[in-house]
């Protein structure tokens, strides 16, 4: 379960955060969703002390991260940025970041680190391409890559900003049928997501942020009927149930 309460973060002396409020889940998948700029990343990114905040606080099971070291805080959160710079190393280089909260200086990989590492290629399906080359990847490829260096680094809370873009619908649901399976073991999955229809089919959990604000949250149906919504993009869905689920349409 992560909390935040009154959490500001500003930019160069500009507030964006303006005392945002949330919660997160154990064992769920919990998405923040609202326009662009209306501080989604900068959440995240505060969360993982990236960003200073001015005043408010982020919680992990009732502990504060701002009293964590950045490798305890490594141990209990794992962060996947949206849209990075390819690196030119291989895959099982890449999933063995993964481990560096857990050695000490100088590194040294032990047995376990290898098997932990081998583990999470195999849960990702790319034990087959260990040794190529991370720029020679399909963009799914890359981000099951960054989902096993999260399941390497072992901890209870995963937050993914944007994971889908610029993936095909296949490799979109791929990746989220695995962000379920996290929470299925009991991970904290939080992740910012812009397609609604994936929201509405996996989140468990919704954070409406507009302007620098949560202005609803709760269940995805919940969230996206709400007026809050409609007020923060600035249009209206309508609902379809089908045998597969409920799907939602923009109104105009
Ligand atoms: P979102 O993820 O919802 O698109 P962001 O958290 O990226 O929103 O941005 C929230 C606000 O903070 C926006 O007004 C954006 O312009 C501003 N902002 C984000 N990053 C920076 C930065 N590094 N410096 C200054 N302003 C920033």
């Amino acid at each position: 379960m992560v909390e935040i309460r009154d959490l500001r973060v500003s930019y160069e002396g500009e507030e964006v955060l303006h005392g945002m409020d949330a919660h997160f889940p154990k064992g769920k998948i919990s998405v923040i969703i609202g326009p662009n700029g209306s501080g989604k990343s900068t959440t995240i990114k505060a969360m993982m002390r990236l960003v200073a905040s001015d005043s408010g606080s982020v919680e992990i099971d009732g502990e504060p991260v701002s009293s964590l070291s950045q490798t305890e805080l490594a141990r209990k959160m794992a962060y996947i940025p949206q849209g990075r710079n390819v690196p030119d190393i291989t895959v099982n280089r890449m999933v063995m970041h993964g481990r560096f909260p857990y050695l000490s200086y100088p590194r040294r990989y032990r047995p376990e680190d290898h098997e932990m590492v081998r583990k999470a290629l195999e849960w990702v399906g790319l034990t087959d391409l260990a040794h190529k080359k991370m720029s020679q990847l399909s963009g799914g490829q890359r981000q099951k890559v960054y989902l096993a260096m999260t399941l390497a680094q072992d901890t209870g809370v995963i937050l993914m900003d944007e994971p889908t873009t610029y993936l095909d619908i296949r490799n979109q649901f791929e990746l989220l049928d695995r962000a379920r399976l996290l929470a299925k073991e009991g991970k904290t999955v939080i992740m910012i997501l812009h397609d609604l229809e994936s929201v509405l089919r996996y989140a468990d959990h919704v954070v409406l942020m507009d302007s620098g604000s949560v202005t609803a949250s709760g269940t995805a149906s919940e969230v996206l009927a709400s007026e809050a919504l409609k007020k923060a993009f600035g249009i209206e869905l309508s609902f379809i149930e089908t045998e597969d689920g409920v799907h939602c349409f923009v109104k105009r």
